[in-house]
């Protein structure tokens, strides 16, 4: 443990315990019939858990391949199969939900390889390294500010020290109830930070919300920075698993599920919900219906207030669900993925992935050649390159191929060397799935329980009483889920666990 661990627990900054699971039988002591709609990080993190206290579940997923913003599936290149992915991912270690649902099928997390360094690139401020920071507080914030080349000691005497204290001050209620209407771009301009260090240091976090900073709430953004730096014990470090995720993750959990007896079922999409006298019948587009005492519904927002107006049935059975769906199921804005299959590399010491401030479009760039075993295989066997750009919060309308080329050419402008590139192969994407966490949006932000007996929420658009955001609010909701339904059926739940709950100067 390092020193800054150490003194980060004295201060109670380490991992918590939410809810301490057990209290009833290890398996369910009548046979219950459960349905996941959505084969994501959600969906299949509920299943797990369900499946092994001997619920028969069984996931219900649209799309041909499980994942759903984590998926990966093959794709035919003219020189050989590869696979795709949806998009790089970042697991950070205080992640504890989601690397328990991993531990299943990997119990010492070997698959998982610490990434070296996060450097933020830009084009006009030399680099900032983020990923050598001491991981806990408060000597990573000490470090961040007497080591960054973005922020030096006049400049913090020239900031407003009572405004930023808010970011300290994190507390689930209070946090929301000032700061909820204001934007997180109002609140960064309100701290009076040089522009350098607003675009190296907070921007580029901002970003990585899929949100834009004005229309972004700032109790948000307190929040995830508390999540990620300010209450973390664990550091801005972070791992990547060695394989493609259906190697590494979908296709290890599914047969997980299977052996405890659950199901999967991909190309199968939920297309209308209704209550039946012994809980729901999910029925489904290809005309099949599947009856069972409890629901989750763990599908992306669009989705979920999709599925919601097409089951007339939940006016009358979830009337506060319904009427949170307009406003919930209006995604973020668009997200942009880009892979590059290239001739030739980038420069060796380029870091596998970096973050990207102040360019137009692209927000990070990652070398997939140097980071999984296939596009690695590829690499050596062609002499090129595997390079993945993305765009978080791009300008709507604008078709993948173009904001392709856009991040491309800004790419040029970071690293000039990239210009020589040939591109072979691009496969881009672009897709507006991600929640939106707009100015006062919390009240109204659904959590897992619902009005309706025995219909939960999974997702990371679903609300959390403790620090979540991400993949662990995804699989931390996927488990609260399961808990529901193994507490009224009489078997034991899982452990729920998270980072300190409140800011290091909250008042108790
Ligand atoms: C480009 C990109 C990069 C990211 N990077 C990171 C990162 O570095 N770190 C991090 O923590 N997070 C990252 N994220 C966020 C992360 O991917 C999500 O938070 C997480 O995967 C969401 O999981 P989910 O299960 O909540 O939702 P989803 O993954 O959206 O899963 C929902 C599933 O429901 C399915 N579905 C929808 N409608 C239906 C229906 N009617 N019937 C059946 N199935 C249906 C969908 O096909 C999908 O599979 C990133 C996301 C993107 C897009």
């Amino acid at each position: 443990m390092a020193l800054s661990q150490l003194i980060g627990r004295l201060i109670g900054v380490r991992e918590h315990v939410v809810d301490p699971g057990g209290g009833g039988a290890p398996r369910v002591p009548r046979p219950v019939r459960a349905v996941v709609v959505g084969g994501g990080i959600a969906g299949m993190s509920a299943a797990v858990v369900l499946a092994e206290r001997g619920v028969d579940v069984t996931v219900l997923e649209s799309a041909p391949t499980l994942g759903g913003r984590l998926g990966a599936w093959p794709e035919e290149l003219p020189d050989g199969p590869q696979r795709n992915e949806h998009g790089f991912h970042a697991f950070f270690r205080q992640y504890y939900n989601w690397r328990s649902i991993l531990r299943r099928v990997d119990p010492g997390l070997g698959f998982l390889k610490p990434i070296p360094g996060y450097p933020i690139l830009s084009a006009r401020w030399p680099t900032e390294e983020f990923g050598r920071l001491p991981p806990a507080p408060p000597a990573n914030l000490l470090a961040l500010l007497l080591r960054s080349p973005s922020l030096r000691l006049t400049d913090l005497r020239g900031m407003d020290r009572d405004a930023a204290l808010p970011l300290l001050s994190y507390d689930p209620e209070r946090t929301y109830a000032e700061f909820d209407e204001r934007t997180a771009d109002e609140l960064l301009t309100s701290l009076r930070l040089p522009d350098r260090a607003r675009a190296m240091l907070f921007e580029v976090f901002s970003h990585s919300f899929f949100n834009h900073e004005a229309e972004m709430s700032a109790a948000e953004m307190i929040a995830q920075f508390h999540f990620y730096l300010l209450g973390n014990p664990e550091g801005l470090a972070f791992d990547c698993p060695d394989e493609d995720y259906a190697t590494a993750i979908w296709q290890p959990l599914t047969r997980h599920l299977e052996r405890h007896g659950g199901q999967v079922r991909t190309g199968t999409a939920a297309a209308r919900l209704d209550r039946t006298p012994g809980g729901w019948r999910v029925r489904t587009a290809d005309g099949a219906a599947h009856d069972a005492g409890h629901v989750v519904l763990a599908v992306d927002p669009p989705a979920l207030a999709a599925l919601v107006a097409a089951s007339p049935g939940l006016v009358a059975a979830a009337p506060r669900l319904v009427a949170r769906m307009p406003a919930f199921g209006t995604p973020g804005p668009p997200y942009a993925v880009a892979r590059y299959w290239m001739d030739g590399d980038v420069r060796p010491d380029r870091a596998v992935f970096s973050g990207v401030s102040r360019q137009a479009t692209l927000d990070s760039v990652t070398l997939y050649h140097r980071l999984e075993a296939e596009p690695r295989r590829w690499a050596a066997r062609t002499g090129g390159s595997v390079v993945e750009l993305h765009a978080y919060a791009c300008e709507p309308d604008v078709p993948a191929e173009e904001l392709a080329e856009r991040m491309r050419v800004e790419l040029t402008e970071l690293w000039p060397e990239a210009a020589g590139l040939r591109v072979r192969q691009l496969r881009a994407r672009v897709e507006a799935q991600a929640p939106a966490f707009t100015p006062g949006s919390h009240a109204e932000r659904p959590g897992v329980r619902t009005d309706a007996d025995r219909l939960y929420l999974a997702g990371d658009g679903i609300r959390t009483e403790f620090p979540s955001a991400l993949m662990e609010r995804s699989a931390a909701t996927g488990i609260m889920a399961a808990n529901h339904i193994l507490r009224a059926e009489g078997a034991a739940a899982e452990p729920v666990r998270s980072i300190r709950p409140r800011g290091l100067l909250a008042p108790r």
